[in-house]
């Protein structure tokens, strides 16, 4: 019989946590025993309170996901706090992974934090090429420790430690406040009230930008994978392949679509449209995942919109 895994999930109430108790709910195997904290269990920006939480469940493995995160328009506001939070729960969960000798720590870093002038399509070794983009900066550096933390742990103690790359992630119980969230969430629940108050639909920016979209699920899936089977020491980016890339404007399109909208929709240019691309090269990903599928963004789409109209009153917004 294999080996008895436990797994920690930091974050684990999050989007990308709600996702993964879904999908293990399906697909966990007989010798794992998965654990999802959140903040309630403990607060990760205090080292007694996170060893405390860590050390009830002597994990044998950790997906690092808990994080400070929102979409541009906040970062720009709260960099400083963005940045000392995430300082402190990683370097407190890192301590306590390496004390208590965890087997296998995956983190979650995110494509924004790339150098801002780049070519691309972007890879995995470009991370400290060059300044993040400025208005993600306090997030930016602070994930780009991650995998600096992974070195030296991996260095100096022998640490499996070791970062995942996702694209632009959006799913069900994502934060959909109209500022500060992303702009999937942030356009889905901006069509419900301009739905219910028959007015005009404000996107920010020219709708120019591009992005690759992953669905919440399918970076579920991998990051399943991930824990069970990637033991390379280099970080890997998780994401729709390039073809798959979409304008902003593309995707309010989706959006107002899949919502039934049908009133009017103004592009508000003085609004900043961030870093027009980030093109990651998925090259590597498939050289593991040859045949990996991900779900349409229009199914995504329509699945997220789903959930929040049956969630609205307990959504995050
Ligand atoms: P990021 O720029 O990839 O970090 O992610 P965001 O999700 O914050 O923004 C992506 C793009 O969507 C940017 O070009 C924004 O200008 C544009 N955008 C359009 N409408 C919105 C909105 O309502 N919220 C957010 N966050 N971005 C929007």
């Amino acid at each position: 019989m294999d080996e008895k895994v436990t797994i920690l999930v930091t974050g684990g109430s999050g989007m990308l946590g709600y996702a993964l108790q879904r999908v293990v709910k399906v697909e966990k195997r007989p010798n794992e025993e998965w654990i999802f904290i959140n903040s309630k269990d403990g607060d990760l920006r205090d080292i007694n309170q996170t060893r405390k939480v860590i050390e009830k469940y002597m994990p044998t493995h950790v997906l690092h996901l808990a994080s400070a995160v929102s979409g541009m328009f906040r970062n720009i506001k709260f960099n400083s706090d963005v940045l000392l939070t995430n300082q402190s729960i990683n370097t407190n969960v890192y301590q306590v992974c390496k004390d208590i000798k965890v087997k296998k720590l995956i983190s979650c870093l995110s494509t924004c934090i790339y150098p801002d002038n780049v070519t691309y399509p972007i890879t995995e070794s470009m991370l400290h090429n060059g300044a993040p983009h400025i208005t993600s900066i306090g997030y930016s550096f602070s994930k780009r420790m991650l995998d600096v933390m992974n070195r030296c742990y991996r260095m100096q103690y022998g640490c499996n430690f070791l970062s995942v790359i996702p694209t632009n992630l959006y799913g069900p119980n994502d934060n959909f406040s109209l500022e500060d969230a992303h702009v999937i969430p942030g356009l889905i629940h901006k069509v419900h009230r301009c739905k219910k108050e028959d007015t005009p639909l404000i996107v920010w920016g020219t709708g120019k930008p591009l992005r690759q979209f992953i669905f919440s699920y399918d970076l579920a899936k991998l990051m399943i994978w991930a824990i069970r089977e990637y033991n390379d020491e280099e970080n890997i980016f998780f994401s729709v392949d390039e073809d798959d890339e979409i304008s902003i404007k593309e995707l309010v399109e989706i959006v107002v679509e899949e919502s039934g909208f049908k009133g009017d929709v103004v592009f508000d240019e003085t609004k900043t449209d961030g870093q027009y691309k980030k093109t990651v090269s998925t090259a590597k990903m498939r050289q593991f995942l040859p045949d990996f599928k991900f779900t349409p963004i229009r199914e995504g789409i329509r699945e997220t919109i789903r959930w929040f109209e049956e969630n609205y009153e307990t959504a995050r917004t």
